[in-house]
């Protein structure tokens, strides 16, 4: 089994960077330099006052002004692959108000257009569906989940927050978080509907102080099942959504209690998934799944068949130059 997986890896792993515009009315320099295809060059000011550049190289770079459909039609082929039974795991990473969200989901108040990838994801895996309906039979079903303080709760119940739930491995029907609800989809009106209750229950457990979201990880999961209606064989794919915590670095010095706990955790977690993202596009024998309840979670979709998408988000702004190269090193680690 090990043999395989080592051998199935190449090329598995693809990181894509996007960087975010700058918001209306904000007023900086940007740290881009330049974007070149994959190759994107950040100015970093040094104290003499002396610009230097650092390179980066990934599978592709959106720039500040690419849009949600562009993103999307890089994405697409691996998605459909679900269909075909692969497991699919993408990922956003970056600092707090980089894009994660915008990505994935989309913008506060959404259109069409702005529709990010989960949305767009399960709209194409109906379409495709249907396509196929002469010789496949497709049963869809999601389970939203959040992982804060190394804990795992379920999104799509109301008091959710308070319930711990457990990951096992190597369950019988492909379901890593059994107890999670499991809510089955045919539109994107259920998918809709879903999404906001999740992300309702998200906001739930924030205080005035601190926007949980952006210190607890969110996964949205799609369970594909289909029947091949000629041979009557059953196939099974599954897609994780996940839209990470803040990987900024928070000063320990400034922050104490609950604050550095939830840092502590996320600092581990987001290590944890780099680590193991680094040793399988190093073909390591040993992947370090374990160490994180993320990647315990991810274990299924991570290796082997599965096929990986990273999105690394950066801000443009200078005052974030450092967050900004640490976000292109860890993302360089795991390409
Ligand atoms: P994060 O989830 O990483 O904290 P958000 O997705 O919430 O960041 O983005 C921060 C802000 O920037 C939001 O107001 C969001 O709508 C906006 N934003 C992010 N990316 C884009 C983009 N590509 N185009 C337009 N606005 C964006
Ligand atoms: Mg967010």
């Amino acid at each position: 089994k090990l043999y395989n997986q080592v051998q199935d890896l190449k090329g598995s792993i693809r990181v894509y960077c996007r960087i975010r515009p700058f918001l209306p009315g904000q007023v900086s320099s940007s740290t881009v330099g330049c974007i070149d295809d994959g190759n994107i060059t950040i100015l970093t000011p040094s104290k003499s006052g002396k610009e230097g550049r650092k390179s980066f190289s990934f599978n592709k770079v959106f720039g500040p002004s690419s849009t949600q459909d562009e993103v999307f039609l890089d994405t697409q082929p691996l998605i459909r692959s679900v269909l075909d039974g692969y497991n699919v795991c993408i990922f956003a990473y970056g600092q707090t108000g980089s894009g994660k969200t915008y990505t994935m989901s989309g913008p506060k108040i959404m259109t069409e257009q702005t529709q990010g990838v989960n949305y767009r994801a399960l709209g194409d895996l109906f379409k495709l569906a249907e396509k196929r309906k002469g010789t496949f039979v497709y049963d869809i079903a999601v389970q939203m989940i959040e992982i804060y303080n190394e804990q795992v709760r379920d999104l799509l119940i109301n008091d959710g927050l308070n319930k711990r739930l457990e990951i096992r491995n190597n369950s019988q029907n492909g379901l890593n978080v059994p107890d999670a609800s499991l809510v089955r989809v045919a539109s994107t009106m259920d998918v809709m509907e879903l999404m906001n209750i999740g992300h309702k229950n998200r906001a739930v457990g924030a205080t005035a102080l601190n926007d949980r979201s952006s210190r607890s990880h969110s996964c949205l999961t799609v369970h594909v099942q289909g029947k091949d209606l000629t041979s009557g064989n059953i196939i099974r794919g599954c897609m994780h959504l996940v839209d990470l915590a803040g990987s900024e670095r928070v000063d320990k010095s400034e922050v104490t209690g609950e604050r550095l706990k939830e840092a502590q955790h996320i600092n581990r977690s987001l290590s944890a998934l780099g680590d193991v993202i680094a040793s399988l596009a190093q073909k390591n024998v040993h992947v370090p799944y374990r160490n994180s309840k993320l990647t315990q979670l991810l274990q299924d979709s991570l290796g082997g068949q599965a096929k990986t998408l990273m999105f690394v988000h950066i801000s443009p702004e200078s005052d974030a130059v450092g967050e900004t190269i640490s976000t292109l090193k860890f993302a360089e680690r795991v390409s």
